[in-house]
């Protein structure tokens, strides 16, 4: 089983469509709505955590993206510069989903993107600017382009 969040992005001709539904009818994916925004007639923006088969998700994943769907992964949104790191474990308690953790004893902050929901806090906490580009990455922001 793994779990990866991404943000799925519906046009107005298809954000009225079953098409989440479909993702757990069709290909066993469990999913959990973390934030989403509808602009009536306009647009749909929704951030999802989906669980499931790896083959199975990239089926799922195929099958909305078949369907106009634009789905950002953000594995390839945000991610940590390892080399800037030290740490200092100033981000860890102000993560809200745990993707930022403290290992003991070793006393390492590791970073688990599968459990990022894209906030922005860690990018704002973190002294050495280690946090790429969760600051700069918001999924809901307006005025942000469709691909
Ligand atoms: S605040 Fe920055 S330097 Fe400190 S542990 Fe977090 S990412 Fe690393
Ligand atoms: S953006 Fe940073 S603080 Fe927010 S969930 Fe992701 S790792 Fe945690």
């Amino acid at each position: 089983m793994k779990s990866e969040n991404v943000l799925l992005i519906f046009r107005s001709n298809i954000m009225y469509k079953p098409l989440i539904y479909r993702l757990s009818k069709d290909f066993d994916i469990i999913f959990n709505i973390l934030e989403a925004k509808i602009l009536p007639r306009r647009e749909g923006r929704i951030l999802l955590e989906l669980r499931g088969e790896e083959d199975q998700l990239l089926k799922g994943v195929t099958f909305l993206e078949e369907n106009r769907v634009v789905v950002e992964h953000l594995s390839d949104k945000v991610w940590r510069e390892e080399d800037l790191c030290v740490h200092c474990g100033a981000c860890t308690g102000l993560c809200p989903t745990g993707a930022l953790s403290l290992v003991r004893p070793k006393m390492e902050v590791v970073f688990d993107v599968n459990k990022c929901v894209a906030c922005g806090m860690c990018g704002l906490a973190c002294p050495f600017g280690a946090m790429k580009d969760i600051t700069l990455f918001d999924p809901f922001a307006e005025g942000r382009t469709v691909n």
